[in-house]
């Protein structure tokens, strides 16, 4: 049954059950099925999670489908992502890839056997007039004038469909159902229709293309899923799901379970629309660290664990909710937060001088890489000098009382070295910036609590500038200035969040860091968990991305503390 480690929910329930009573052989088959039109994304990861997470739990096996019915939208370059990018998450479908299109000729003979015993015809309505006839929810629709056309002449019709003899457009294979069913999906739904357009896979063998949901169903059905999970939108496709299985005589039924898709705050989650976000040149591309693609969050340096783990945190339900983007978040900074060592980057550099140190003089402190805990990886030696880095922001000339790091007549605590404190502020003439402060230390500081007493109130990070390196860092914020993007009347792209990205080019930071190769994950203190880019770095000049800051700065703005 099912191992304790990962939540249980629902759909595990009802696989339990069907266990117990000796369904489906007592076997457990579950597919991941994406459309080959678009990348991945964390929605799709909640998918996987639970898709492949089923078939391991319960020594199952999950298979991965193409679902490619669609040859004007789909693509190889999706295809390759969206096998790497399940990979990357840690999940294998072993010898089990398949897709939709290796069906094609099934799926047509099964239409022919529909038509043959009166289930399905041959429609001459536009795409138009389907539409218009179809009714809405509180009238029914109107019977098409071919409905009732002779089972052999839809049979002849269909093949010369099939054999190109018609124009695109002209005319449809529909199930015959029941036009006045409340359930608008059973309203004579199209199987087929006419569409000369170069496949991927089966090249210019087929002028006719299956429908989603004829095509869906028989293919969970052959390959002999056993539970077949979709988002709750497909919930009113059930009766149609079951209505093709019983109608193609399928041997085996695969049964279908509704989840409730992930909806996160602060970004959108539709394939068109981060289709148009890349077309327009909005970000950089699909795996722009900013996108909710499992790519992008691959490049801004989340970890498949953090993904993982947050896709067991959120859970499985029956109803559409929206998940803040803080959760997210959270997952990202707990996870690297015990798995990657800590230094100092000086983010916008402002320089100190020692006064009392002489030049030409390096002291060298010890410096843990996790304070938390110290013999993970052992310490390194941080030089201190003469002249040094802080954060700009770390001085101000007129502090407000609670401020407790540099100011003139102020002291501050340096991470892993001394105490410094400030006599006197050089600025620039002309525009009156600050340009460096005189400071002296306490030698007799050391790194521990000042012997007589003194309130020392923060701790500030720092680099010696001789022996530092400079660094890019991108900084990146969410996506979208609003919770809801797509929600409300107004274009997606209008809430674009302008800021989303800032590049700081002038970054200084310990050695260790400027050596760092691609794929390196560091903490910067006081700063937040960053990414050496695989794509931009260079060696020697390593290019940071910002995971994500040590604390949700957007809970403060919100108002939540
Ligand atoms: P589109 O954005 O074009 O509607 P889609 O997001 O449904 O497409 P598919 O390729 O059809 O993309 O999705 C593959 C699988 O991933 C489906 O089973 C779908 O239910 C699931 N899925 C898609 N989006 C989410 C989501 N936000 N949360 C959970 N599962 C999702
Ligand atoms: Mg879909």
């Amino acid at each position: 049954m099912t191992e304790p480690t990962h939540p249980t929910n629902f759909i595990r329930h009802i696989i339990d059950a069907d266990l117990a009573a000796g369904k489906h052989d007592r076997r457990v088959v579950t597919r991941f099925p994406p459309e080959p039109n678009g990348y991945l994304h964390i929605g799709h990861a909640k998918s996987i999670c639970l898709n492949f997470g089923i078939a391991r739990d319960y020594q199952g096996r999950c298979h991965l489908r193409f679902d490619d019915t669609n040859p004007a939208k789909e693509d190889v370059e999706y295809i390759n992502s969206i096998q790497e990018d399940v990979r990357w998450l840690g999940f294998d479908w072993g010898t089990h890839l398949y897709h939709a299109a290796d069906y094609f000729g099934r799926l047509y003979d099964w239409a022919e056997q529909l038509i043959a015993a009166g289930k399905a015809y041959v429609c001459e309505l536009s795409a138009e007039e389907i539409r218009t006839t179809r009714g809405t929810l509180t009238q029914p629709g109107k019977e098409s004038p071919y409905r009732h056309r002779p089972s052999a002449e839809s049979l002849d019709l269909f093949r010369r469909m099939r054999a190109g003899e018609f124009p695109d457009g002209s005319r449809v294979l529909r199930a015959k159902i029941d036009m006045a069913s409340p359930n608008l999906n059973m309203r004579d739904p199209v199987m087929y229709r006419i569409r000369r357009e170069s496949h991927h896979r089966t090249g210019d063998a087929w002028c006719i293309y299956p429908m989603y949901d004829w095509a869906h169903g028989l293919s969970d059905a052959l390959e002999g899923i056993t539970h077949s999970i979709c988002t709750l939108e497909f919930a009113d496709h059930r009766p149609l799901y079951d209505w093709y299985l019983a109608a193609a005589a399928t041997e085996h039924r695969p049964q279908q379970i509704e989840f409730a898709r992930l909806n996160l705050t602060y970004t959108v989650m539709s394939k068109r629309m981060l289709l148009e976000l890349v077309k327009d040149r909005h970000v950089g591309g699909w795996d722009d660290p900013r996108m909710p693609t499992i790519s992008g969050l691959r490049r801004r340096g989340v970890t498949p664990e953090a993904i993982r783990e947050f896709c067991d945190r959120i859970g499985v339900a029956k109803m559409d909710s929206t998940i803040e983007m803080g959760v997210l978040e959270a997952a990202i900074r707990e996870d690297l937060n015990v798995r990657v060592p800590r230094v100092m980057c000086v983010h916008r550099p402002l320089r100190v001088i020692v006064e009392n140190f002489p030049e030409g003089r390096v002291e060298e402190l010890e410096a843990p890489f996790f304070p938390d805990d110290p013999p993970k990886m052992g310490a390194r030696k941080i030089p201190f000098a003469r002249e040094l880095f802080v954060e700009q922001d770390d001085f101000l000339e007129e502090p407000p009382k609670k401020f407790t790091r540099l100011a003139p007549g102020r002291e501050v605590r340096l991470r892993w070295g001394f105490i410094l404190k400030c006599h006197a502020v050089v600025k620039d003439s002309g525009t009156g910036a600050v340009t460096e402060l005189r400071c002296t230390y306490d030698a007799e500081s050391g790194t521990g609590a000042p012997r007589d007493g003194r309130k020392i109130g923060s701790a500030i990070h720092w680099v010696a500038a001789a022996h530092s390196v400079p660094v890019q860092v991108q900084l990146y914020d969410r996506l979208f200035t609003v919770p809801d993007p797509a929600g409300g009347g107004a274009d997606f792209k209008t809430h674009l969040n302008p800021q989303s990205l800032e590049v700081l080019t002038g970054a200084r930071a310990e050695a260790a860091v400027g050596a760092a190769s691609p794929g390196t994950r560091f903490q910067f203190e006081r700063r937040g968990f960053y990414f050496a880019d695989p794509i931009d770095s260079r060696p020697g000049a390593p290019v940071f991305n910002r995971i994500v800051a040590l604390r949700d700065s957007w809970a403060k703005v919100a108002g939540g503390g």
